[in-house]
């Protein structure tokens, strides 16, 4: 029962990874506008909804390191984007859908370029797509939880990265075909390192690094009926024998999934692999079991921001206004752009890039100016040139997200903020961009 000040959400929505899971209770205490009570949210969850309180947070906007105010920093980012021959949008996937169509207006204002962080973790799975020489079996997580059996963690650890996925969609709900949960069905792990999933997985294969691609087509020869000299392409430690067992679980799946993971997207010989498990699922499929495959997906609007690029564009991440060829892998994508010295200026959303980027990139980017919208603090906003704190997006805003099966979800404003929310920064530097026109 909600006592006077005091505000219950039923069903709000996690805005931290993509699973994006939609039954979490929040009690908020309103006279003293502070969240009081979480229920069903992961430690990360948590985390995220509690982060308005975080000590990392940005407190005021900035210009060139001397605290300001919103129009003043708004001002100095209209002159610096006005000055720039050839903009850098970049990050998104941490924002909501409506604030991503903004920054893209603002590139495509600017004929710049537009990328987001799918641009590094899942590239090569659309680089395979787009070749089109393998068909894509992929499923939502409904259908999943409904009717797969055979659940393959391959090259990722959700206990760590998504820890209610196992709960919510793949490994212990019931399903039509898993009446019990767990029980009914057979969970089985690949990594090339012992992982907390191998507690509960019926079956754990260690590979060595690298070597999932001849793994996975190895098994493809086992799932098309091959045996002739497969025994000896299996190299280290991996018994053929396990392989081949495991092989024939997958053979004998009522439905199966395989849930594939950064240590598969990027990774050593990375576009191999993938390749390899896209055949392996191909050959499952042509044998008449029905599996699909499905990435795991990080951030939790990633998904959003690719929606938005195929709906505008037709391609999912990487695409460069400038060129009548907008979207070419290798020339268009962030890290090639920053590394030829194409991009000028960048507007960095919701994103570390002096973190995450390798460091000759990194330091590139320093050197240029650099606006940077984030509700925290981050080594990215140490160099920046203006720095903008925002509300945090399903927290402190509301905002349309889509969860990893591309799911479209409403995020709820829980808290209120003396911030504005980065949809309205972003919204604001596009009308004093279009109002110099
Ligand atoms: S699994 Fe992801 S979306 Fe679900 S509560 Fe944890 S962090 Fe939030």
């Amino acid at each position: 029962m909600e006592e006077e000040n005091e505000k219950i959400l039923e069903a709000a929505v996690c805005p931290f990874c993509a699973c994006l899971c939609d039954d979490v209770v929040i009690s908020v205490d309103v006279a003293e506008n502070k969240i009081k009570g979480i229920r069903n949210a992961c430690k990360f969850g948590v985390e995220k909804f509690l982060s308005p309180q975080n000590e990392g947070r940005l407190k005021k906007p900035r210009v060139d390191g001397k605290e300001t105010d919103y129009e003043d920093a708004i001002g100095e980012a209209v002159d610096i984007l006005r000055n720039a021959k050839k903009l850098l949008v970049y990050g998104l996937s941490n924002s909501g859908y409506n604030a991503q169509r903004v920054a893209l207006e603002i590139a495509k204002h600017k004929k710049g370029v537009y990328d987001i962080t799918e641009s590094i973790c899942h590239n090569l799975l659309y680089s395979e797509l787009i070749k089109g020489k393998k068909p894509f079996y992929y499923a939502l997580l409904d259908e999943i939880r409904d009717n797969a059996n055979v659940v393959i963690y391959w090259g990722s650890n959700p206990i760590v990265s998504h820890p209610r996925h196992l709960s919510r969609f793949a490994v212990y709900p019931i399903g039509r075909y898993a009446m019990r949960g767990v029980l009914d069905r057979e969970i089985i792990t690949i990594d090339v390192v012992d992982i907390e999933l191998k507690k509960i997985s019926r079956w754990f294969l260690r590979v060595n690094a690298g070597e999932d691609a001849n793994i996975a087509e190895i098994m493809k020869q086992l799932v098309k009926g091959e045996t002739n000299g497969l025994r000896e392409l299996v190299n280290g430690e991996i018994d053929f024998d396990t392989i081949v067992k495991l092989t024939d679980r997958l053979k004998n799946a009522f439905y199966g999934v395989i849930f594939v993971g950064l240590g598969v997207f990027s990774s050593e010989n990375a576009s191999k692999k993938v390749e390899a498990v896209l055949s392996l699922v191909d050959a499952l499929n042509k044998e008449g079991v029905k599996f699909v495959l499905f990435p795991m997906k990080g951030h939790f609007n990633v998904v959003g921001a690719v929606q938005l690029l195929l709906r505008e564009t037709g391609y999912p991440y990487g695409v460069d206004f400038s060129r009548d060829r907008i979207f070419e892998p290798g020339k268009t994508t962030v890290l090639d752009v920053i590394e030829r010295g194409a991009v000028d200026t960048a507007l960095i959303v919701g994103a570390d890039p002096y973190s995450s980027f390798p460091c000759d990139k990194a330091r590139k980017l320093r050197d240029m100016p650099l606006i940077v919208i984030d509700p925290f603090e981050s080594p990215t906003t140490q160099f920046a040139s203006v720095v903008f704190p925002t509300a945090i997006t399903g927290v402190e805003t509301d905002a349309i997200a889509y969860r990893m099966d591309g799911l479209p979800l409403k995020l709820d404003k829980i808290v209120d903020s003396e911030y504005l929310s980065d949809k309205e920064i972003l919204e604001r530097i596009y009308e004093g961009l279009v109002g110099c026109l």
